[in-house]
């Protein structure tokens, strides 16, 4: 079985499913301030979805003065999450957590 990474800086905290490990990431740490808009969201998956369904990858990279492997890198991130999680159940644990 796969073990998820939370991945959010300074934190090794690793979890059996993926939707483990965003409820930690949204519920244990601070929530993160995109650099393009300014809109505040959980940190972790919620901060690269929003990133890239959000703005493009030239407003990213601008932004956060990222280089393309960091681009890429979070993009596979994002794949691999979208490929196995189940958001509703995810949304529906934090709704009930907060
Ligand atoms: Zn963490
Ligand atoms: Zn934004």
């Amino acid at each position: 079985m796969s073990r998820w990474a939370c991945a959010i800086e300074g934190c090794d905290d690793t979890f059996d499913a993926v939707e483990d490990a965003i409820v930690h990431q949204t519920a244990e740490h601070e929530r993160h301030e995109c650099k393009v808009c300014g809109t505040v969201v959980p940190d972790g998956y919620f901060a690269i979805r929003h990133a890239f369904d959000e703005h493009t990858r030239a407003e990213f990279v601008r932004a956060y003065d990222a280089d393309s492997d960091a681009v890429r890198q979070r993009e596979q991130v994002k794949d691999e999450i979208e490929s196995v999680v189940d958001l509703q159940s995810v949304v529906e644990r934090i709704d009930g957590a907060v």
